[in-house]
């Protein structure tokens, strides 16, 4: 920006670090540059390309921001607080053309892909929402829309977020949750190193189940572990893989033995994700007993399966409850 301006580096490094550290993006407050320098930025377009809409907040401290793009459109992010760390969940898209059955972000398609800036940007307008003490620790790329179909703006706001005189959130701590795109998944292991933790949203372990679940995937299930396999995985970490238990689809007891069967060669953790319920799904969740034995079978073959907490529901913050 610096450059493309006509200005000296440093002059770049300050604007940067305005925005990228301290999240300061109105040139008024950017205290150490010149008057004219100010006043001319002002004058270009917004740095944030988007503002913050209704916020709402859960009981349980989870915070849904509304971010509303410079054309209207519409996402949302999500601050979830655990203990001592703070998760901000990112959407990627505008809508997504996935269209899994039981997500409300998906009903009406893709209108279209945010810019690294409008992804990076969610972090920004977060900030506006942390209690004091509270500091961003994780990312997760699990907001509205599909991180691989939007993958180059995406690996620019996973840089950008790494970048040490910035946010310096080292990718370690980004996950990106994907449905399973192989061609991507390879190319987000060559450009991270394996680094960013992956989230599969695998949902089945049969190809007609996975069909009717997610529509929208040509690949296979073996394609998509065979891509597993190749990413280059760090010593220690392990893939985690989503599962939203569906009622009467998926939660059979020979559908937990087939997953067990499916990720008998990669190292994994599954979370199991009873279905949130929402207006514009007729799907419901197992009852509590049919997830506990769904559990059981995996845990019991040595596969670790836990119960994904349901964060945010009274707001519709929790999975598949984002609007596009
Ligand atoms: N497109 C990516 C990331 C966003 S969706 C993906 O699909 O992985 C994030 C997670 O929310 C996915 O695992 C998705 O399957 C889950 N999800 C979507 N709708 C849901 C619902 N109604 N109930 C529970 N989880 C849901
Ligand atoms: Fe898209 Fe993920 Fe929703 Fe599927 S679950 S429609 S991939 S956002």
């Amino acid at each position: 920006m610096a450059i493309a301006l006509g200005l000296p580096g440093y002059r770049g490094s300050q604007l940067f670090s305005w925005i990228h550290k301290r999240g300061v993006t109105d040139p008024e407050e950017m205290t150490n540059l010149p008057r004219e320098l100010r006043d001319h930025l002002a004058t270009l377009e917004p740095i944030l390309p988007m503002k913050g809409g209704t916020v709402l907040r859960s009981s349980d401290g989870t915070r849904k921001l509304e971010v509303v793009l410079a054309d209207e459109a519409r996402v949302e992010t999500v601050l979830i607080p655990d203990g001592d760390k703070l998760t901000q969940c990112i959407s990627t898209q505008v809508g997504c053309a996935v269209g899994c059955v039981f997500c409300r972000s998906g009903k009406d398609g893709l209108k279209r892909n945010l810019t690294a800036a409008e992804i990076l940007g969610q972090i920004f307008l977060g900030r506006g929402e942390h209690l004091s003490g509270e500091r961003l620790s994780n990312v997760v790329l699990m907001g509205v829309g599909e991180p691989l179909h939007n993958l180059e703006r995406v690996l620019s706001a996973i840089e950008l977020m790494g970048h040490p005189d910035g946010i310096g959130l080292s990718s370690r701590r980004i996950t990106l949750s994907t449905v399973g795109i192989p061609s991507g998944i390879d190319r987000l292991a060559k450009a991270t190193s394996g680094k960013t933790a992956l989230a599969i949203s695998l949902h089945a372990a049969d190809e007609e189940t996975r069909k009717r679940l997610v529509p929208g995937v040509s690949a296979s299930l073996v394609d998509i572990v065979k891509a597993l396999k190749r990413y280059p995985l760090p010593k220690r970490r392990r893939f985690t893989i989503e599962y939203v238990l569906v009622k009467g689809i998926n939660d059979r007891d020979v559908d937990a033995r087939n997953l067990v069967r499916l990720l008998s060669s990669l190292k994994v953790k599954v979370n199991l994700i009873p279905l949130n319920p929402h207006d514009r799904t007729d799907l419901m969740p197992p009852d509590d007993g049919r997830v506990a034995a769904f559990q059981k079978i995996l845990t019991s073959r040595d596969v670790s399966a836990f119960l994904r907490r349901r964060r945010g529901a009274d707001i519709n913050a929790a999975c598949g409850q984002l609007l596009a």
